[in-house]
């Protein structure tokens, strides 16, 4: 059965199909059409980042803490060093916060040298022991109780969404299709790959398995023995009002444990405080629930790490599911003998790693022997800019009006979305794309005003009565 907004079916064969439009699954989609290949991006949401990409700490790890000598060190270093290289050309943004690994107690303290002996193992320079307060002078803000602290100078916040977009408006650019609203259903080799999707059939001559919380179930519906099994890992965070923005100008990081980073307290590209994630395992690979409890408990903490947080409101809520598997790494595999390549398991790194990723499963791609001619040239890409540090569209003339005043969102803003190479398929498309409905009365001004602006033009459209939002 075809989905009703399912695009029509694109004609000939694709030289690679790639399942799953998450932060990997964009990237891969632009190092593939970079490398001259004819893509198809197949997405059952109704917009890219529908799936564990959608909600994370948004921090591009440098790699100091991975898993030394692993796949997952090598991609976080490759994707950080490639986003660094192409934020210009592509007009994304980083803000250079730096991070500080906290010691809060003896036992985390004597945990530190080992820390930064595997930071140095893993090749990342920049890290600096110091005592609680030299730690201090570098974030006043930081408690009293601060016993010692690893500076981690190459660990930054960027933009989560607007990177991802760029990487699929770059491909589409360079004339990759995206299929969005589109499931695959089931695929089969012989000598080339049929698949059947939720829109009909797509032909490729390889495929790789993107697709997140679902790895294990696309390399099923492909035909492959599973080799992992998804274990969905939630994080809840809380979101803190702009004003906690000043208290919090680094990255603080706990002492992390065997199966998480911990708790982190941490500036957002868009001026707000962040703190979180939990790590909790679940079943449920779609609902990420957030609990009362647990957002208190996250809220102290977070006042106990930076007093001057305690009192400041909270602007949202929210909470992220993490692709994990039974192992920690990675769970990269390539199938020759079907042109099939997956990139499963990326648990909690792969905003940072998604361009080494992409560069890894070209690389792999190469062993199938179909060779592929770059492209003579490469189309700029221009992103709006949503974060706080460079200037936003209403401080320019011309706006038309505000639209969301507690994120300051314009009318210009809003439509040029949609007539954008990616526009907006759902209504949380449209918010990673604006911030509009993100900030503190979370869209209860704007909705009505977004809604009418919106209407006919998103899969759901937002539940408000159009002629009086009008
Ligand atoms: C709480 C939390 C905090 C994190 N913090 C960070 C951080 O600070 N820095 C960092 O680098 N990383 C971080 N991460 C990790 C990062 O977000 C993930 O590694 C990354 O989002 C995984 O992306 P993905 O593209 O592999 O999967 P997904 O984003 O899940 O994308 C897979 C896509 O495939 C689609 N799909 C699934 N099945 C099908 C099908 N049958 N047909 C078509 N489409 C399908 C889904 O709809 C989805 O859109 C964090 C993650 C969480 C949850």
């Amino acid at each position: 059965m075809l989905h009703a907004n399912a695009p029509p079916k694109p004609p000939g064969v694709f030289d690679v199909a790639i399942i799953g439009a998450g932060v990997v699954g964009c990237a891969v989609a632009r190092r593939f059409a970079l490398a001259g290949a004819r893509v198809v991006l197949i997405e059952k949401g109704a917009d890219i980042l529908s799936g564990a990409s959608k909600a994370n700490s948004a921090i591009l790890h440098t790699g100091f803490d991975a898993p030394p000598d692993s796949l997952e060190l090598e991609l976080v270093k490759a994707g950080r060093q490639e986003y660094l290289e192409i934020r210009e050309s592509l007009s994304l943004r980083i803000v250079e916060t730096g991070a500080l690994v906290c010691a809060w107690n003896a036992l985390e303290a004597d945990k530190l040298e080992a820390i930064e002996e595997t930071g140095r193992a893993n090749g990342i320079s920049e890290l600096k022991l110091l005592t609680g307060s030299a730690a201090r002078a570098t974030m006043p803000s930081l408690s009293e109780n601060l016993v010692a602290a690893i500076e981690v100078a190459g660990e930054h916040v960027i933009d989560p969404w607007t990177a991802p977009l760029a990487y699929l408006t770059q491909a589409v650019s360079l004339g990759a299709h995206f299929l969005r609203s589109t499931e695959l259903l089931k695929g089969t080799f012989d000598g080339e790959w049929t698949l059947e999707t939720s829109s009909g059939e797509v032909c490729a001559r390889a495929v790789v398995n993107a697709a997140g919380l679902y790895g294990d179930v696309v390399d099923e519906r492909l035909g492959f023995a599973p080799e992992f099994a998804i274990h969905p890992r939630k994080g809840q965070f809380v979101v803190l009002d702009k004003a906690a923005f000043r208290h919090v100008p680094r990255i603080v990081l706990p002492v992390p444990t065997e199966i998480t980073k911990g708790i982190v307290v941490c500036p957002t590209a868009f001026g707000n405080v962040i703190i979180g994630p939990t790590a909790e395992e679940q079943d449920d690979r779609i609902r990420a629930t957030v609990e009362a409890d647990t957002l208190k408990a996250l809220i102290t903490r977070g006042a106990e790490i930076v007093p001057a947080l305690a009192g400041i409101p909270v602007t949202a809520l929210y909470a992220g599911l993490r692709p994990a598997t039974e192992k920690k790494a990675y769970r990269v595999a390539c199938r020759p003998e079907a042109r099939a390549i997956t990139l499963g398991g990326i648990r909690s790194t792969g905003l940072s790693a998604a361009l080494g990723l992409a560069r890894h499963a070209v690389e792999l791609h190469a062993t199938f022997g179909e060779a592929l001619t770059p492209p003579a040239s490469v189309p700029s890409i221009v992103m709006p800019n949503l974060t706080e540090t460079e200037e936003r569209d209403w401080q320019r003339p011309d706006h038309g009006e505000i639209l969301c005043h507690c994120e300051l969102v314009t009318r210009r803003e809003v439509e040029a979305t949609f007539t954008s190479p990616v526009p907006p398929g759902d209504f949380g498309g449209l918010r990673r794309r604006t911030r509009a409905g993100m900030g503190r009365c979370q869209g209860f001004y704007c909705n009505a005003h977004l809604a009418a602006l919106t209407a006919g033009k998103l899969a759901t459209p937002l539940a408000v009565d159009e002629g009086e939002a009008k």
